[in-house]
């Protein structure tokens, strides 16, 4: 009776039908929430792209309408992508000659071994353009998506990676060292493990669909003096810096141009070294993102993030199942 006297009937009969407009209105979020737009995987599907709790389309009561807005405004990219979560595995060379594998070289089985568990287990292989025009033209990414990597450009390469990926319909990006590609071309005959591929061996990559070349120097790729890769010597000004650094990058693009002339996308860091500018010079010369050896799944929330793109080695240590299984529940 109390609860009456506070609150008279007259008035709960208006309570009650509020109420019931708010759950029906609850029910609907729920709905508009669960039904993602296929480029929005479930959480429990990893790793690949999550939308997250909290964004702009969440709690605002009109889903489908932010949902047309941010097609409208596509060219806003803040508005018009969800975070990505993305896994990115690095790969060197694969050798069957068991005395020279190690972490770097492994076993063209483990190779078949993930393409064989991620296309059973529905992951659709990626490559940086890929990733690039999601987040700058709101291209749709596959529902559970990764991206394999190969660097250094091994001759083993072109030898079981390419007709693997083919075999398994994927898609890898291979960074290969322009000026030691240039070289192979003299060699009379190839070897698995110590030769690179020819350029012409890497147009006919390119022109099968299958790899898509990335920047990893064309002849920056040594360490010396303790001096990584691309990273600024000790007596090098800034200047100097910034034109010998831009002289290489030009170097491994006419070089590359003859293998497939495509505009490269990728810029991959030779032991994920980098100094102060690094990042400001890789960014002015035009590429749209770049590859480092953090081993951290990519939690991508805008393009400005796609310049450190984290990645795991897969040193054939694992079976596929378990070194996939623990990307897949790492946060
Ligand atoms: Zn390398």
């Amino acid at each position: 009776m109390v609860f009456f006297k506070i609150f008279p009937l007259r008035k709960l009969r208006f309570a009650v039908l509020i109420a019931a407009a708010l759950v029906i209105c609850a029910c609907g979020m729920i709905v508009t929430l669960g039904s993602r737009p296929a480029d929005m995987p479930d959480t429990d599907t990893l790793p690949d792209n999550i939308p997250e709790a909290g964004s702009e389309n969440i709690g605002n009561g009109h889903s489908s309408g932010a949902q047309a807005d941010s097609e409208e405004e596509s060219s806003d990219v803040s508005k018009s992508t969800a975070p990505v979560r993305l896994c990115v595995i690095m790969y060197h060379g694969l050798v069957k000659n068991r005395a020279r594998q190690n972490q770097y070289m492994i076993d063209p089985h483990f190779f078949e071994d993930d393409l064989r568990y991620l296309t059973e287990n529905g992951y659709t292989t990626i490559v940086t353009k890929d990733l690039t025009e999601h987040f700058l033209y709101g291209k749709p990414l596959p529902e559970k998506s990764v991206m394999l990597t190969f660097d250094d450009g091994y001759y083993n390469n072109y030898l079981y990676a390419c007709p693997l990926l083919k075999k398994y319909g994927c898609r890898a990006v291979l960074s290969p060292i322009g000026r030691a590609c240039e070289k192979a071309e003299n060699e009379e005959r190839q070897d698995e493990f110590y030769s690179q591929c020819t350029i012409a061996q890497l147009g006919e990559m390119c022109e099968s669909g299958v790899f898509e070349l990335a920047y990893h120097t064309y002849d920056l790729h040594s360490i010396s003096s303790g001096v990584q890769g691309v990273q600024q010597r000790p007596d090098e000004n800034d200047a100097d810096y910034r034109t010998r650094l831009a002289q290489d990058i030009k170097s491994f693009s006419e070089c590359m141009s003859q293998a497939c002339g495509d505009e490269l996308c990728c810029f991959t860091y030779p032991f994920g070294a980098k100094s102060r500018l690094t990042d400001e010079i890789v960014r002015s010369s035009g590429f749209r993102c770049a590859l480092d050896c953090e081993e951290k799944v990519n939690i991508l929330d805008s393009p400005e993030e796609l310049y450190s793109i984290h990645r795991f080695l897969r040193d054939g240590k694992t079976s596929s199942a378990e070194f996939f299984h623990k990307l897949e529940v790492m946060s």
